[in-house]
């Protein structure tokens, strides 16, 4: 007979795969507008914190894996040594008390807009964290950076009385945490998921950690614990979603976990403690670039276009500006603004095979996308970019099609095997929050996922 770990996590599986395939051919937009919250759910309503007997977790454990595919579940076995497969002992234990299910992310799925989205419950759109675009006010290309417009449930938690910790989950920092802050303290060691790692025991046990140089002890075990690891999308970047390093990565990712829970139950707070594990995005293999073919097409629509990196400021007579491989595309100086040059730029790149999808301001809307963008974000084709050409196959997030990922919920607060029903990243914070028996974030625009937790 099946263990029933392994019949949980196969069914759970099962649940998320079938999700995928079901949707994926329909191109899932994140844009349908959140569901409806109470009043009592309602951040900009409920900035009392809620009452101590809604407290269904004393401390809530949050792993953020950047990159993390919801398809890397399938390469989690049933513990029959399947070659190729990752044993996730740890994580199959952990959904004995929860579930799996495919979460869905934000436009554009690249990682700081993904985590800010998951670390305040507010759409892009709201929270207005914005990567590899055109600001216009400055004239010049971006990158990513930190900027967020809502609190982060950090913030909140700490906001409500409560206490954090995190260890490098850095779109966090100095928005709930910090360098030497024993309430809501932030480490950035550095090195792999297991050093993070470290840093989580240590607090779990009561020892001081390193903060940037100096030794502080948080106050008591916080209310929120959170790791973050990027192995999966540094692996991802370099060969792709099917890099054979990737089953090796999940398994120490299963160690981390182990040692994470064994050390919840060392400090006797296993019993009351929630573990929820996420990503911030998908990742796919491209082998192809469509940068010339993309400047040819927009320079035959009549525009002198130039493709702008970070910091980057056009050049004298450049009047489309180019910026990321998921493009931001606008139209300045004399003709920004022009409504019938952004419709015949929209169909000079709509034309090109290698393009997937054009969203225009209205499409953006739809998306609850950055209002930061351009006049147009072009998405190209699965196995494209519009960049260069890699030497290799490599991967890539930003698109509709690297939106999914996994969401696991367990532990205390949790009803084992209840699924929450089409998740997102902005449910997440509000969730967390209502574990803890917290308001969520104030600018949190995602519900509770109330379907998996106990009453
Ligand atoms: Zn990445």
């Amino acid at each position: 007979m099946m263990p029933l770990s392994r019949k949980i996590l196969a069914v759970s599986i099962a649940a998320a795969t079938v999700w995928t395939a079901s949707t994926a051919a329909a191109a899932p937009l994140p844009g349908t507008p959140p569901t409806t919250v109470t009043a009592s759910e309602s951040a900009r309503t409920a900035t009392v914190p809620a009452a101590p007997s809604t407290r269904r977790a004393d401390h809530v454990v949050l792993l953020a894996l950047d990159g993390f595919d919801v398809e890397y579940l399938d390469l989690v076995r049933d513990g029959d040594g399947s070659p190729g497969a990752a044993e996730m002992p740890n994580l199959r234990a952990l959904l004995r008390e929860g579930s799996v299910t495919t979460s869905s992310g934000v436009m554009t799925s690249i990682t700081n807009p993904s985590w800010s989205s998951v670390a305040t419950g507010a759409w892009p759109e709201t929270h207005r964290n914005t990567a590899y675009w055109f600001d216009a006010a400055s004239n010049t290309a971006r990158g990513q950076q930190r900027d967020l417009a809502v609190p982060t449930i950090a913030q909140s938690v700490r906001e409500q009385g409560g206490t954090v910790f995190s260890a490098q989950w850095f779109i966090l920092q100095n928005y709930g945490v910090t360098f030497g802050d024993p309430d809501g303290l932030y480490t950035q060691p550095g090195g792999d998921c297991a050093r993070r790692t470290d840093d989580v025991v240590s607090v779990l046990r009561g020892e001081p950690v390193s903060s940037n140089g100096e030794l502080v002890r948080t106050t008591g075990i916080p209310d929120l614990i959170t790791v973050y690891c990027d192995t999966l999308d540094a692996i991802g970047h370099a060969g792709g979603d099917a890099d054979p390093r990737i089953p090796g990565a999940l398994e120490d990712i299963d160690r981390q976990i182990g040692r994470i829970v064994a050390a919840t139950k060392e400090a006797g707070v296993h019993e009351d403690t929630a573990f929820v594990v996420t990503g911030d995005h998908g990742m796919t293999t491209f082998d192809k670039g469509f940068a010339a073919e993309g400047l040819a097409a927009i320079e035959a629509a009549g525009f002198t276009p130039q493709v702008l990196t970070s910091g980057q400021t056009p050049a004298a007579g450049t009047d489309v500006a180019v910026v990321g491989g998921v493009a931001d595309v606008r139209i300045i100086g004399e003709r920004a603004g022009d409504r019938a040059a952004v419709r015949r730029l929209e169909r000079a790149l709509t034309a090109l095979p290698q393009v997937r999808n054009v969203f225009d301001k209205a499409d953006q809307r739809r998306l609850r996308m950055s209002p930061n963008y351009g006049d147009l974000v072009v998405e190209p084709e699965p196995g494209w970019s519009f960049g260069p050409t890699p030497a290799t196959p490599a991967g890539r997030h930003g698109a509709t099609t690297e939106l999914r990922v996994p969401l696991v919920l367990a532990g205390a607060g949790v009803r084992p095997g209840a699924h929450p029903r089409g998740p997102r990243h902005v449910d997440v914070a509000p969730t967390i929050s209502a574990l803890l028996g917290y308001a969520p974030p104030s600018g949190s625009e995602g519900r509770v996922l109330r379907e998996a937790l106990s009453r």
